[in-house]
């Protein structure tokens, strides 16, 4: 028999949050309500916003107006420092520090974070969480492969115990066979650890593949909130349709080929 892991991540809520900068409406007036152990992806096209309210959900962007609750307590209330010891953040484009070994990069929030000892051991385990051998801790980032790079921004990412996981397009500079393994490896740790994991990306097959609910951003606002199936039955209105058109177009035609 098995045990369904405990949720350890929160439940998050947004209310009415916009960022405007100057007259760019980055973020306009979103509210969205997610559930604990949630896997959530937010899908739109470039400059649609994803990043932005990510980024206000960890405050490293500040609401123009507007409120952020996680398990019901404003995030504008808890010492930066500690919000981002319970969010792991996994940054577009990587950036892992070139000077310093895989080991550092995983352990630096732990530094931040001022915890003293222990680094070794959590790295280790760490490392295998994400599937990496133990004696990639001395390289440094150029040696490794964009998807163990990748890995290595899960690992740090997680190393501080948070429960709840942004990632902004985590998966998007790789390779589309590395992605789809990466891609679906996280998701059994996001079940696993009983993680809340808001992922953004501007890919609708990924975006389907993994998560239960899906949030289509269009000019700072929500165009769209639906499971999968939803969004694959086509009744969820012209800006998610879009979107979904591509991915259903190549499994017709992927289907037609097999039939050949
Ligand atoms: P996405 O991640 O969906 O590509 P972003 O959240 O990065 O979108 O950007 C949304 C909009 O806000 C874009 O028009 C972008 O140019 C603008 N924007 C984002 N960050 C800044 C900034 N620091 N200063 C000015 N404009 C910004
Ligand atoms: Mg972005």
């Amino acid at each position: 028999m098995s045990i369904a892991p405990a949720i350890t991540g929160p439940a998050l809520s947004l209310q009415n949050v916009s960022r405007y900068y100057e007259d760019v409406k980055a973020v306009e007036n979103v509210t969205l309500d997610i559930a604990a152990g949630a896997m959530i992806a937010l899908v739109g096209l470039s400059g649609s916003g994803k990043s932005t309210l990510l980024k206000m959900i960890n405050r490293l962007v500040e609401p123009t107006s507007g409120r952020i609750l996680i398990n019901g307590e404003l995030v504008d209330a808890v010492d930066p420092h500690v919000l981002r010891r319970r969010i792991g953040y996994v940054f577009q484009n990587i950036g892992l520090f070139p000077h310093m070994s895989i080991a550092r990069n995983i352990a630096i929030g732990l530094e931040l974070a001022g915890e003293k000892t222990g680094h070794a051991e959590r790295v280790s385990e760490l490392l295998d969480l994400v599937e990496l051998p133990q004696d990639m801790a001395d390289r440094l980032p150029h040696q490794l492969s964009g998807g163990q790079q990748q890995r290595v921004g899960v690992a740090r990412a997680l190393a501080t115990r948070p429960g709840l996981m942004l990632m902004d397009e985590p998966f998007g500079a790789l390779d589309p066979v590395t992605r789809d393994s990466l891609a679906g490896e996280y998701k059994s740790l996001h079940e696993r650890l009983g993680l809340t994991t808001i992922i953004v990306t501007h890919d609708m097959a990924e975006a389907l593949y993994l998560a239960d609910r899906i949030i289509v951003l269009e000019a700072g606002q929500i165009k769209a909130d639906a499971s999968p199936k939803q969004l694959l039955s086509g009744q969820v209105g012209p800006e998610a349709e879009a979107l979904v058109a591509i991915p259903r177009a190549q499994a017709a035609h992927l289907s037609e080929l097999g039939k050949s």
